[in-house]
C-alpha cells in the first residue's frame, strides 16, 4: 500500500527500512543501568573518535574528559548522559543506527589511544573495559556532545514532560493532571504527540504503538478530541507499557551488556506485528507506513473496524506525523 509516492518511493529505496529503530525509553533505562554496573567510579582513559561528524561541540575540548572519574548516570529523553568529575558530561545521542558494545578486557597499558575497530565511531577507554560506539548504514547521525554543568545539559533537553521521575521511594509516576495538560497543550494526533521529545521525553515509534494497543485509542485520533476517560486509558497504558517493558528488557540482558536493541521483541501486541493475529482479539494487525517510519495497529480494537488508508490519512501523514529521525529525537 502507497499511501503517496514519497513514502513508496523511500519504503522501496530502503530494504532495510523496518530495521529502523531508534533507541526508546526502556532501550536506554537499561543500557543505563548496564553502564552504571560497569563504569560509575571508573576512570576514563581516552577517547578516541573515527568520524568527523560525531562529536558536535568544540567547548569544552573532548581532551577535557580523559583521567576523570565517573560520578553520575543519566537519561536526557533519548540521549545517554555520562557524567565525569569536575561536572563534565558526554551526552550520547544514539539516532537510528547507534549501538553502544561493552568489551571487558582492558587494552595493552602502553597504547596511546583507545582502540578503535573498523566498524566503531568512538572508543570511550575506561581503566576496566572498553565503552565503543557503531552506527550501521552510512547516515552518521548519532552524536556526541561534551558540556559543562547542569546549563551545557539544559541546552540538550528537549523538554518533554517525564513519565518517571527519581524519588527517595524509587520512580515516582508523573500525575494524571500533569500528563493530560502536555498531551493537551497542542492538538496533534496521538502519534505525534506522545513522540514529540518537546512534549514527552523517552517515546518513540514503537513503544508508542503498544501504548496506543494497551489503551485502545487509534494513534490518528486527536489530542484535543480525547475525552476524560481516554484520556485516563491512555495515561494508565504509558505507565504500565513503559514499565513492563523496562522489566522485560532487563530480565532479557541480565547480567550481559544489551547487545540486541531492537524495534521488533517477541511480546509485543502491534509493533512489527503487520498481518499477525491480534493478541486480544484475533484481527489481523495493520499497519500505516510513512517516510521511515511504520505505526501498526489493530482495527477492532483501536479504531472501531477501520482501516486507516483513505485520502484523509494522506493529509495527516503530510501534516500531523512524526516523520524525520530529528523530528522523533
Ligand atoms: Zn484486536
Amino acid at each position: 500500500m502507497a499511501l503517496n509516492g514519497t513514502s513508496h518511493l523511500l519504503i522501496r529505496a530502503n530494504p532495510r527500512y523496518s530495521a529502523a529503530y531508534m533507541p526508546e525509553y526502556p532501550d536506554i533505562v537499561v543500557y543505563l543501568e548496564a553502564l552504571e554496573k560497569r563504569i560509575m567510579g571508573r576512570t576514563l582513559e581516552r577517547v578516541s573518535i573515527a568520524s568527523p561528524f560525531l562529536l558536535r561541540t568544540a567547548v569544552p575540548p573532548i581532551s577535557a574528559v580523559a583521567a576523570r572519574r565517573v560520578s553520575d548516570l543519566r537519561r536526557l529523553g533519548k540521549r545517554i548522559c555520562i557524567g565525569l568529575e569536575e561536572d563534565l558530561w558526554l551526552v550520547l545521542h544514539l539516532m537510528i543506527a547507534g549501538r553502544l558494545h561493552w568489551k571487558d578486557r582492558p587494552a595493552p597499558a602502553r597504547s596511546s589511544r583507545a582502540k578503535l575497530s573498523q566498524r566503531d565511531l568512538a572508543a570511550f577507554q575506561f581503566d576496566n573495559g572498553t565503552l565503543s560506539l557503531t552506527e550501521a548504514g552510512t547516515k552518521r547521525r548519532a552524536s556526541l556532545h561534551v558540556v559543562a554543568g547542569e546549563a551545557g545539559l539544559g541546552n540538550l533537553d528537549p523538554g518533554g514532560l517525564e513519565i518517571f521521575a527519581p524519588s527517595k521511594e524509587g520512580l515516582d509516576c508523573t500525575d494524571l493532571k500533569t500528563f493530560a495538560a502536555a498531551l493537551q497543550s497542542e492538538n496533534h494526533t496521538l502519534k505525534r504527540a506522545l513522540t514529540d521529545p518537546r512534549l514527552f521525553s523517552g517515546i518513540g515509534n514503537a513503544y508508542s504503538d503498544e501504548i496506543f494497543f494497551a489503551a485502545q485509542l487509534s494513534p490518528i485520533k486527536l489530542t484535543q478530541k480525547l475525552t476524560d476517560q481516554e484520556i485516563e486509558r491512555l495515561y494508565l497504558a504509558t505507565r504500565a507499557t513503559l514499565t513492563s517493558w523496562v522489566e522485560r528488557l532487563r530480565t532479557e540482558s541480565g547480567d550481559r551488556f544489551p547487545e540486541k536493541v531492537t524495534a521488533f521483541r517477541a511480546g509485543m501486541a502491534v509493533h512489527g506485528r503487520y498481518r499477525q493475529p491480534c493478541p486480544r482479539c484475533g484481527a489481523k494487525i495493520q499497519r500505516i507506513r510513512y517516510a521511515t517510519n511504520e505505526t501498526n495497529y489493530c482495527p477492532a480494537c483501536q479504531t472501531g473496524g477501520k482501516l486507516l488508508a483513505d485520502r484523509a490519512l494522506s493529509r495527516i501523514l503530510r501534516e500531523d506525523w512524526p516523520r524525520t529521525a530529528e523530528e522523533l529525537g
